[in-house]
């Protein structure tokens, strides 16, 4: 199921950057595997699939000692302060942050660690209630404070678009992330790039994708629905 269902996304992804114009190697894929066995991660990772994304903490630290060293892990749900010592060794780029306290928290377990920890700063876009993460108008001030941490690189923004039956609607979200990447990037801030664009999911990454996208995070597609009351 695994196989065919990431060769149907392969499809999809390949289609949406040739409908923009771009190439394939500009689109991660990133499987998201939150809630699901590692014996289905295997399947992806049989078919090439190194770059991982979970939700919680608990989940990676589970994971991570029992697969294979060579999977890119991303954490792209919301970390809180105390766990980030947890994940600091073991994950390539964290896709959430959205606070200066947040990324003190990074700041310092990554010098404990003697690392530089990648990260995305997470927008909210489309101003939802129930989401994390900065509105557009605050992202550049905290980009700022973020950008002089000296063990912690700004690669990008990452954004989750509402949940709708209708890619297009989503459209102008991942319009307005893809702007605010380019001006930020225009401002020239040290210690700050703006090359990794983490938007699109299941419903919606080929639009992602036209818009810009650069990683996209897709769990059901991949792996089917999740089943959350099963313990
Ligand atoms: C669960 C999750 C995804 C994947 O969602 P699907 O709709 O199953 O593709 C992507 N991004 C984040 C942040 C998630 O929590």
């Amino acid at each position: 199921m695994v196989k065919n269902n990431l060769q149907q996304v392969e499809q999809n992804i390949e289609s949406a950057c040739k409908k923009a114009g771009r190439n394939r190697d500009e689109v991660t894929l990133i499987a998201v595997s939150k809630t699901k066995p590692v014996s289905l991660i295997e399947e992806a990772y049989v078919e090439n699939i190194r770059d991982f994304g979970e939700n919680k903490v608990q989940e990676i630290n589970d994971k991570y000692p029992v697969m294979n060293k060579d999977i890119r892990w991303h954490l792209i749900g919301h970390l809180q302060r105390n766990k980030v010592k947890y994940i600091i060794d073991k994950v390539k780029l964290i896709h959430s942050v959205d606070s200066v306290r947040l990324a003190e928290q990074i700041q310092h377990e990554a010098e404990k660690n003697n690392v530089i920890m990648d990260i995305l700063i997470q927008v909210n876009v489309a101003n939802e209630d129930t989401k994390f993460g900065l509105s557009v108008e605050e992202t550049e001030d905290v980009i700022r404070t973020i950008a002089t941490f000296p063990n912690i690189r700004i690669k990008g923004l990452m954004t989750i678009a509402p949940f709708t039956d209708n890619p297009e609607d989503n459209r102008p979200f991942f319009k307005k992330l893809k702007q605010l990447a380019v001006d930020i990037k225009e401002k020239n801030i040290d210690n700050v790039t703006m090359d990794c664009l983490s938007m699109g999911m299941t419903g919606d990454y080929q639009v992602a994708i036209e818009e810009g996208s650069t990683m996209v995070r897709v769990g059901t597609g991949i792996f089917g629905e999740r089943n959350y009351n099963k313990d």
